[in-house]
C-alpha cells in the first residue's frame, strides 16, 4: 500500500479518499480492505478495527492525535454528558469511535478555490479542509473569499478541484453579512476553540456556568413556566433567522415566547440538549467575548461546584502583573503559569490595569496591531489591516485599554446616590421597570449590533 502522510488540516475522509487515489482503488471498501491488510488485522466489522483506526495506523498517528487534528469529533462532541472525562479519541471510548468518529458537522461540502489552486501549487493535489466544513463556516480565512459548496457529503472520496466549476457559490452578500457580524463571528470563534480542547466540557459543567449567567441577567432559568426573558428569544433577539435557520432551523422557526427544550434546555437539563450548537449560542449571548466563555466553561470543576468559603484574597500585585504581561508580548495564555490564583483572577487583574489580551491565532496579529494604532499612530482602519483582523477586534482592545477612562465616564454620569445627594436608597423596581431594565440591558450588551446591523439592512 502507498501510504501517505495527511495534510494540515486534511478531513478525515477526504484523507481516507486520497489514499483510495493514490492506490489506485475505486471504492471505500477496497481502501479499507487494502488497510486491514497491510495493518495485518481482519476487516472493519461491529467489533473489530474500525476505520478511523485503520487511517491512524495509515498516518503513523495516535488516535488522540488523530481524532483532534482531522476529524470535527472535538467541536461535535465539545458538550458531553457521556463520559465527559474521556479525551477525544481515546482508546476507551472506541464504540463511539467507531459509531460517530467520521460524522460530518454538517451536510454538503465546502472547498475554497484560492485554497485548491495553492494546493495543487504546493502538493501537486487538492484536498478538503476540515476547517470549511464546520457549521456557520461560509468564508476562507486564509483566503477571505467565499467558499463553494457541493450539495452531497459523498464527494469527499474525490478532490475538491473536480467542483471547482461544478458547485454552488455562497453568495457575496451572505459570506459578507457573516464576516461583519459580530455574534455569528463569536460563533465562529467559539466552534473553533472548542475544535482546539483535547477533551470535552461536561453538560452538568456548562449547564451550572451558563445558568448563573442567565440568572445574572434575570433570564428564565428553569423548565417551569415563567414570564421572565427565555434564552432562546434572547438568541432569536441576536441573530439573523436565515443564518440561525442554517445551523439550528428548529430555533429559526420558533415562536416569541414559547419555551423551546432543544435551545433553553441548556441551562436545566442534565444530559446534553440536542447538538452543541444550542450550547454555543447560549455562550455567545451570554458572555461578552468568546475567550471569557471558554475561560468560564473550563476551570476546574471544583471551583465551580464546590461552595465558596470567605478567604483571605492575596492581591495580585500589579507591577508584576505588567511585567509578566510585556515578557509574554501581551498573551494571557503565557503569563498564567507565573501566577497563583485562578485564571479568571488573573485575567480580571489585567483587564482592570487596562492590559488586553492579545492572543495570536493563525495569522492574525492583535500585538502587531496595537502596536501600529498605539505607538506608531497609524488610523484605526490601517492598523487593524496590518494586523490581519477585524476592526472590531481591535476596537474591542481599545476599548478594554480604556478601562480606567471608562470608569470615570459610567461615573460622570451616574445619577447620584448615598448619604448627602437626597436619595437615601434605590428603589425597589416595579416590574415593568425591571422590564425596561431588561430591554436596556440587551440594548447595551455587544450582541445589540447584531440587531443594528439586521435593521440597517
Ligand atoms: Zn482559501
Amino acid at each position: 500500500m502507498i501510504a501517505l502522510s495527511p495534510l494540515p488540516d486534511e478531513l478525515d475522509r477526504a484523507y481516507l479518499g486520497r489514499l483510495m487515489r493514490m492506490n489506485g482503488l475505486r471504492s471505500e471498501l477496497e481502501i479499507v480492505n487494502l488497510m486491514a491488510q497491510w495493518a495485518n488485522v481482519p476487516p472493519p466489522s461491529r467489533h473489530g478495527v474500525c476505520c478511523l483506526e485503520l487511517l491512524c495506523r495509515a498516518a503513523h498517528m495516535e488516535m488522540t492525535q488523530f481524532v483532534c487534528r482531522h476529524t470535527t469529533l472535538p467541536l461535535r462532541r465539545s458538550f458531553t454528558s457521556y463520559f465527559p472525562d474521556l479525551a477525544h479519541g481515546s482508546p476507551e471510548g472506541q464504540s463511539m469511535l467507531r459509531m460517530t468518529g467520521m460524522r460530518f458537522a454538517r451536510p454538503c461540502a465546502y472547498l475554497c478555490v484560492d485554497c485548491v489552486k495553492s494546493d495543487l501549487t504546493t502538493y501537486g493535489m487538492s484536498y478538503w479542509r476540515r476547517d470549511h466544513q464546520l457549521p456557520g463556516v461560509v468564508l476562507c480565512t486564509k483566503h477571505l473569499r467565499p467558499l463553494r459548496y457541493v450539495d452531497n457529503n459523498d464527494v469527499f472520496l474525490e478532490p475538491p478541484s473536480r467542483f471547482v466549476d461544478n458547485s454552488h457559490e455562497v453568495g457575496e452578500a451572505w459570506a459578507r453579512l457573516n464576516q461583519h457580524h459580530s455574534g455569528i463571528q463569536r460563533f465562529l470563534v467559539i466552534s473553533r476553540e472548542l475544535l482546539d480542547l483535547d477533551k470535552p466540557i461536561d453538560v452538568k459543567t456548562a449547564r451550572i456556568v451558563l445558568r448563573d449567567r442567565a440568572s445574572e441577567r434575570g433570564w428564565h432559568t428553569h423548565s417551569a413556566k415563567s414570564t421572565k426573558p427565555l434564552l432562546s428569544d434572547q438568541v432569536l433577539a441576536n441573530f439573523p433567522r436565515d443564518w440561525l435557520s442554517t445551523i439550528f432551523p428548529v430555533l429559526a422557526d420558533k415562536k416569541p415566547g414559547i419555551v423551546l427544550n432543544q435551545m433553553d434546555g441548556v441551562l436545566y437539563l442534565s444530559t446534553s440538549a440536542s447538538s452543541v450548537t444550542p450550547y454555543i449560542l447560549a455562550c455567545c449571548v451570554l458572555f461578552e467575548s468568546a475567550d471569557e466563555a471558554l475561560n468560564a466553561l473550563t476551570v476546574p470543576r471544583s471551583i465551580t461546584v464546590i461552595p465558596r468559603r470567605r478567604q483571605a484574597i492575596t492581591p495580585i500585585d500589579t507591577g508584576e502583573l505588567r511585567a509578566a504581561y510585556i515578557a509574554a508580548k501581551g498573551q494571557y495564555a503565557l503569563i498564567l503559569p507565573e501566577f497563583s490564583g485562578s485564571r479568571r483572577a488573573i485575567f480580571n487583574s489585567l483587564e482592570a490595569i487596562g492590559l488586553p489580551n492579545l492572543s495570536v491565532r493563525d495569522s492574525q496579529s492583535l500585538l502587531a496591531a496595537a502596536t501600529a494604532f498605539f505607538v506608531k499612530k497609524r488610523s484605526l482602519a490601517d492598523s487593524a489591516a496590518l494586523g490581519g483582523i477585524e476592526l472590531d477586534a481591535l476596537e474591542h482592545i481599545i476599548r478594554q485599554g480604556g478601562a480606567h477612562l471608562a470608569t470615570a465616564l459610567t461615573d460622570i454620569w451616574a445619577p447620584p446616590t448615598g448619604p448627602g445627594t437626597g436619595v437615601l436608597r434605590v428603589k425597589p423596581k416595579t416590574p415593568a421597570e425591571a422590564g425596561a431594565t431588561i430591554t436596556q440591558a440587551v440594548e447595551q450588551s455587544p450582541c445589540h449590533r447584531i440587531s443594528e446591523l439586521e435593521n440597517s439592512t
